[in-house]
């Protein structure tokens, strides 16, 4: 019992990342789109003359903070909301937020998001209130919002099985959710339906999206899940070494190496120094998360 509660309190402090600080940041991205920083789970914020849209909500603990940062930025109604993914490190302020916000039909603010973020959240008792009511099961969504296209576009079995792309074509900026973080390892998180192949296709889709301004500079900006703003070329580096320390542990695998063989062998050793870890995701729980989703495919 003992052992099962830490199990779930580790599992909780690999999903927030950092711990939350006390203060919220807010940094202008580009166009419409703002961050917010400081609330564990990165939050984007539009504005414009039709109201405000939040894409994520951060930790439970800053909910109040960053509503009161949300409206640092508009005092005007927060009509829409948008969930990357299901974890509470990305959705703790939803009821908070949701409950401030007013749709033209008079209701709190509506949360879009996958159904299988409905599913994960009522899945985790999570309640109603701050649950996405508006979901979709289709690959993409799209509408027109503060005058501009935004494009939400759903990545099977990356992070979890839920996680979105969110696109603001005018201001140019794309919202990764954990599918991008600067900070560790991509987290596969095997129970909410996360996979190694997910991210490769989810980063190959923020390249595609993604145009680059001069001399692989600027351009789109890409807000993370967890980290800082990053261009194109960030992207191409995070995207590379998934993909090379993918083959290092398929080609290990080929060979008959066990999974204790493989991580004395080092996998990611080269890319320990940029995303290497041993407080919250660590080399070892990514290389083996790679490992267990590898060898599952193969006995499919
Ligand atoms: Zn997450």
């Amino acid at each position: 019992m003992k052992k099962a509660i830490l199990v779930i309190l580790g599992f909780v402090a690999v999903l927030q990342g950092q711990a939350p600080q006390n203060e919220i940041k807010t940094f202008h991205v580009q166009g419409n789109v703002y961050m917010l920083v400081g609330a564990g789970g990165n939050i984007a914020v539009q504005t414009g003359d039709e109201g405000v849209l939040v894409v994520d909500t951060g930790v439970a603990q800053t909910r109040d903070k960053v509503l009161a940062a949300i409206r640092q930025l508009s005092t005007k109604p927060i009509r829409w909301m948008i969930n990357t993914h299901a974890h509470p490190d990305h959705t703790g302020g939803n009821e908070t937020v949701s409950q401030a916000g007013l749709t033209v039909n008079g209701n709190p603010a509506a949360i879009i998001a996958h159904e299988n973020v409905l599913t994960r959240m009522t899945e985790a008792s999570r309640p109603v209130t701050e649950r996405p009511l508006n979901t979709f099961f289709e690959d993409e969504r799209d509408f027109y919002f503060n005058g501009e296209a935004i494009f939400i576009y759903h990545v099977p079995h990356a992070h979890t099985d839920g996680d979105v792309l969110v696109y603001f074509r005018g201001s140019d900026v794309l919202v990764a959710g954990d599918i991008f973080v600067t900070t560790t390892y991509p987290v596969i998180d095997a129970k909410l339906g996360g996979g190694v192949e997910g991210f490769v296709t989810g980063l190959n889709k923020v390249l595609d999206i993604t145009v680059p301004k001069y001399l692989q500079e600027g351009g789109t900006y890409v807000i993370p899940g967890h980290g800082r703003v990053g261009d194109e070329a960030d992207v191409v580096d995070y995207r590379d070494m998934v993909v090379i320390i993918r083959d290092r542990i398929q080609d290990m695998i080929k060979r008959g190496l066990t999974l204790e063989q493989i991580k004395t062998a080092r996998p990611a050793l080269d890319y320990d120094g940029r995303y290497g870890n041993d407080k919250s995701w660590t080399t070892a729980m990514f290389v083996e998360a790679v490992y267990r989703d590898l060898t599952q495919k193969k006995s499919n």
